[in-house]
């Protein structure tokens, strides 16, 4: 049987629970489709040790209800996963969510039907919807890569992804345990992991620049002070190129002298958060010679908290420079290296050859352990879309349109795909972005577009293939000055886990949110502008 919706959104992570909430709102019969088992997205899946916030916490969660502001206390001022699947469960319950979710369900296929003007949705376990309007919101980083290494499926010992960590605890005492990789997840398992582990070893391709979090508990006073000033919060935010409460410092950073700037990198190190990556002098992200000054520094940084200098060296990254990639924080990581039942192999001296059934076999010897930790992340933004068979008019996969890269308009739909929206999709702002303040403003913005059909009697909406032109033009045009597209990383749609991610491809929008929402919103009082309605 067939059930029939008005909409369906896919994911009930913070994006598709708030669009849930919106469509109620606009009177709509609304459906979400979870592959888990509850709400909360990253939050349900990520739980490995040492998961949590690089952004501050009472900056990360929804703004539009006052109730859930009032009601909801951060207790640090970085939430670890568990309190924010609490707090995802905790609107759940506030907002009824549940009711109008179906868990465990993943959609497999998403086609398109010409005749009748809406999509037709099958999930692997046979489940099928019908629905006018089809909302994605399947994550950026929600579709886990392991490393393409042979033998993986004959180790004997434990092995885990972190992105589908299970439920239970895991132990590590006593343990001979490998992690693989030193992104921003492995600096932060591996922290943790290092405090109660029999022996580690940590298998690195690509050391990263990582910065301290200092992450503290919420005081009663800063907690009045926070509640009480909510709306400056967000409103600092909205102003701000990622909507953080950090934003760039006017100044350049040769402009002012050796000292000065050396005292405001050390401020910065000092400081909690992202205020080092996104707090910085406004051209370390976009002049090189400028990137070069902070870039030094947190070498010399690396150098002064790691006691062995060869080890230093090894974490220290040499093919590019700071903030160009996704920047880990990190709360010891560095020192973990100073404890010696931790070992660090260099895998661009000795390369994985292959995983055994006793652990992990690089060129230059077997590391036999009881546990691999596979840190490998994920096939970041557009990878949960090719995990769908997403066909528009006339049978068009998806896939094949973005094969060599997205095309889409403002990041929210694509030609050939009525009535189809991608929250923080490739080429949105929410992909460079402190998420869920741009995650409100995706689903706002696809909120009004539904009223706006709705209010004249329409029932298909697509952009134009100008539109889309248009904006991968101007995604490229902003993108381009950035440091990070001459530098390998996901941000770049770099995955060499998966075949044919070699290239580099902008898969984000490095305009800036309030560019972006200016965008949005030049459209939208255009009548739409970039749209054909029918
Ligand atoms: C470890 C980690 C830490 C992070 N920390 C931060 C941070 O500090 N600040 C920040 O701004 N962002 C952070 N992020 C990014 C984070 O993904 C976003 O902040 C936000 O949670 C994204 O919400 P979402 O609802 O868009 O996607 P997700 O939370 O990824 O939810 C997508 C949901 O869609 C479901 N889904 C996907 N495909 C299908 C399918 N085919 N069928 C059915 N269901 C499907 C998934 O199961 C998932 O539950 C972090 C990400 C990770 C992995």
């Amino acid at each position: 049987m067939t059930a029939d919706y008005d909409a369906v959104v896919i994911g009930a992570g913070i994006s598709g629970m708030y669009q849930l909430h919106r469509l109620r709102g606009l009177g709509l019969r609304a459906r979400v489709f979870e592959a888990g088992q509850g709400v909360g997205g990253t939050w349900y899946w990520n739980r490995y040790p040492g998961a949590r916030f690089d952004s501050e916490s009472w900056t990360y969660g929804y703004s539009f209800s006052d109730e859930i502001l009032r009601e909801w206390e951060w207790s640090e001022h970085f939430a670890a996963q568990p309190e924010t699947l609490r707090y995802c469960n905790f609107v759940a319950d506030k907002l009824d969510l549940r009711r109008d979710i179906e868990f465990g369900c993943r959609i497999e296929s998403a086609l398109y039907d010409d005749a009748r003007g809406g999509w037709e949705i099958a999930s692997t376990d046979g489940r099928r919807a019908r629905a006018r309007f089809l909302i994605t919101a399947i994550g950026p980083l929600s579709a886990p890569t392991m490393p393409s290494i042979p033998g993986v499926e004959t180790f004997r010992g434990e092995a885990y992804h972190t992105g589908t960590w299970p439920h239970e605890p895991v132990s590590f005492a006593g343990k001979r345990v490998a992690v693989i990789g030193t992104g921003a997840t492995a600096v932060q398992a591996i922290t943790e992991i290092a405090k109660t582990v029999g022996h580690l070893t940590v298998f690195q391709r690509t050391p990263n620049w990582c910065a301290p979090l200092h992450n503290s508990p919420i005081d009663p006073a800063t907690q009045a002070r926070i509640k009480a000033t909510y709306p400056e919060i967000f409103a600092r935010c909205r102003e701000s190129f990622g909507c953080f409460i950090h934003d760039a410092d006017p100044r350049k950073a040769l402009e002012v002298s050796a000292e000065e700037r050396e005292a405001f990198f050390e401020k910065l190190y000092r400081e909690p958060g992202f205020g080092i990556w996104m707090g910085n002098f406004r051209d370390v992200l976009v002049n090189e010679d400028a990137n070069a000054t902070i870039t030094e520094f947190m070498r010399r940084k690396i150098r002064a908290r790691v006691n062995d200098p060869a080890l230093a060296e090894k974490l220290t990254p040499t093919n590019h420079g700071f903030g160009t990639r996704r920047v880990p924080l990190e709360s010891g990581y560095y020192e973990v290296y100073n404890q010696p039942n931790v070992r660090l192999v260099d895998l661009r001296e000795t390369p994985i050859e292959r995983i055994t059934p006793a652990g992990v076999k690089t060129s230059a010897a077997e590391h036999a352990v009881d546990m691999i930790i596979y840190a490998t992340g994920f096939d970041a933004v557009t990878g949960a879309f090719d995990r769908i068979d997403i066909r528009g008019r006339e049978g068009r996969a998806l896939r094949e349109k973005w094969a060599k890269g997205p095309r889409t308009y403002l990041g929210l739909q694509a030609a050939g795909f009525p009535n189809l929206f991608t929250l923080v999709g490739p080429h949105n702002a929410a992909t460079f972005c402190n998420i869920p303040r741009c995650i409100e403003q995706n689903v706002d913005w696809v909120t009004a577009l539904l009223a706006h059909m709705r209010d004249r009697g329409y029932t298909r909406v697509e952009p134009t293939l100008e539109a889309e032109r248009e904006w991968l033009a101007h995604v490229h045009d902003t993108g381009r000055r950035m440091l990070f597209t001459r530098v390998d990383s996901w941000m770049m749609g770099i995955n060499r886990n998966v075949a044919g991610k070699d290239k580099r491809t902008f898969i984000v929008y490095a305009g800036g949110a309030p560019r972006y929402r200016e965008k949005c919103d030049e459209a939208a009082a255009g009548g739409y502008a970039g749209f054909v309605f029918g």
